[in-house]
């Protein structure tokens, strides 16, 4: 069967654990709807193997399929030890500075001159996932010298988190610009950017993708989570990067932030990830813990448009039972009527357009009556997102000319996209089509009745402006339908 058998989508992260064509598709079968390639591990070549492989996975399955590549950012590394790692205890000094000389127990190599620029007495630095906390008591052009607040094991290139300023960095490195150009070529449905701290630096990367794919914000730093709504205003989705984010800020403050976030990008109608440490447990473990289980349903029951894995499908040992897992705690939250009064009780945003009104009577309709699926014509893909946005009980089929559409789609909740063959020129053809759509991949049989949403004239964007209540029967659409 062609058809998931839930609405909230899932991303996989590819990685050495799931690298070749059997392993991706039996990923793609038990439930991933993304890829996500991490731009910060794997070279160019192997990049662009995982890419012909999800690419013929689609052609060979005849489903869209969304490829996600998630550039590193301005990700901070301190330098190389002499013994490869030292111990910092507490309360002891160590130096941070730009010599390249190896480190030791008494300082190391920060080689990011703009840091030290930004660092105030008093600042905080963290190293390696925050697990070590240092805090400045002197500083200037090219050092910081610090106290160990907590110590810990501090190793060769360790990350370094610095929560508490507003980095003078630029949003994408040299790296990032020759990684954006290499996944544009190839052929990427979204770039995700790492560690974005203002809407600048969205407009910048949107610049150089010029309209090759559409732009992901992870949200992991402070400012970003302050500067929210005007990041969230230039972006095409956002990632609740749970990871940083929760190194960057005390973990306490990552709940509350990520309900806000997931509401917030309803609200505008743009897809949410949450990502990170779902089923961390699960890289060494068939079985994930309960509480593990329980923060993947409180992603789903809050309306989140996708869940992720990270290094359980890139690096773990068991990334088939990862993506089952997800799916089937997807399946269950959403049969739960507590899911449903959630989810429709937080409807909202501003309606202003034609297509917002008939998206709304087009999820009414579905609601009074026994209708099977709400199908959407959707050239840039917004009619299906407005749609997305209503969270219909019943699926949403996304048709369009488009594949670019209807890959980017496929992380949007609830969305199965069908690319229709050829461009749909009458109200008739369309129905027709829609109605096939439904009953091929399984949503609807013959004595069925779908909802149609279109615009006329066809292949504009930003013309919905037609609602059919349809029969799936073709001889019925045939004798009942205007042209
Ligand atoms: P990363 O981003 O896995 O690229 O670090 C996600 C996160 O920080 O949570
Ligand atoms: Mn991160």
């Amino acid at each position: 069967m062609q058809r998931r058998l839930r609405k909230v989508k899932i991303v996989a992260t590819l990685g050495p654990a799931s690298n070749d064509y059997d392993m991706i598709r039996a990923l793609f079968e038990a439930g991933a709807d993304v890829f996500r390639l991490n731009m910060s591990h794997g070279d160019h070549s192997e990049i662009r193997v995982r890419h012909q492989i999800i690419r013929q996975i689609e052609k060979d399955l005849g489903r869209p399929i969304s490829i996600l590549a998630d550039l590193q950012g301005p990700k901070l590394r301190v330098g190389v030890f002499a013994n490869g790692e030292e111990e910092l205890v507490v309360g002891a000094p160590f130096r941070l500075d730009l010599d390249p000389a190896e480190g030791d127990v008494n300082r190391v190599q920060l080689p990011h001159k703009e840091i030290f620029a930004a660092l105030e007495v008093g600042s905080s630095l963290l190293v390696n996932d925050g697990k070590i906390r240092l805090k400045v008591k002197d500083c200037g052009a090219d050092f910081a010298n610090c106290e160990v607040v907590v110590g810990g094991t501090i190793s060769n290139r360790k990350g370094v988190n610095v929560p508490d300023v507003v980095l003078p960095l630029a949003a994408l490195s040299d790296k990032d610009r020759k990684d954006l150009e290499f996944v544009c070529q190839l052929g990427v449905d979204w770039l995700a950017l790492s560690f974005v701290q203002r809407p600048e630096d969205v407009e910048e990367a949107r610049k150089l993708a010029d309209g090759r794919a559409a732009i992901l914000s992870k949200i992991e730093k402070p400012a970003a989570v302050t500067a929210f709504d005007e990041i969230l205003a230039v972006s095409d989705g956002i990632m609740v990067a749970r990871g940083d984010l929760g190194v960057e800020l005390p973990v306490q403050n990552v709940p509350p932030i990520q309900k806000r976030l997931i509401r917030r990008c309803r609200t505008v109608a743009k897809p949410v990830i949450v990502a990170t440490q779902m089923l961390e447990s699960m890289i060494d473990s068939p079985m994930p813990t309960r509480a593990e289980v329980s923060d993947v349903a409180t992603a789903i029951y809050e309306g989140t448009d996708a869940i992720m894995l990270s290094a359980e499908s890139a690096a773990g040992s068991f990334p088939i039972e990862a993506v089952t897992t997800m799916n089937n705690v997807a399946i269950e939250v959403e049969s739960d009527p507590n899911y449903l009064e959630i989810i429709a009780a937080q409807r909202g945003g501003k309606k202003t357009t034609i297509a917002d009104g008939i998206v709304v009577a087009a999820r009414e309709i579905a609601e009074t009556t026994n209708i099977k699926a709400i199908c959407c014509f959707t050239q840039s893909g917004t009619t299906a997102l407005l749609v997305s946005r209503e969270r219909p009980h019943v699926p949403i089929i996304a048709l369009t000319p488009l594949v670019g559409t209807a890959r980017r789609l496929a992380l949007s909740w609830g969305t199965h996209c069908v690319v229709t063959a050829g461009v749909v020129e009458r109200f008739k053809t369309a129905v027709v089509s829609a109605a096939r759509a439904a009953r091929e991949d399984g949503f609807a049989s013959e004595d069925d009745q779908i909802v149609v949403t279109a615009g006329v004239p066809f292949n504009q964007p930003g013309t919905t402006n037609i609602l059919r209540v349809a029969p799936c029967e073709e001889r019925l659409i045939y004798s009942s339908d205007p042209e």
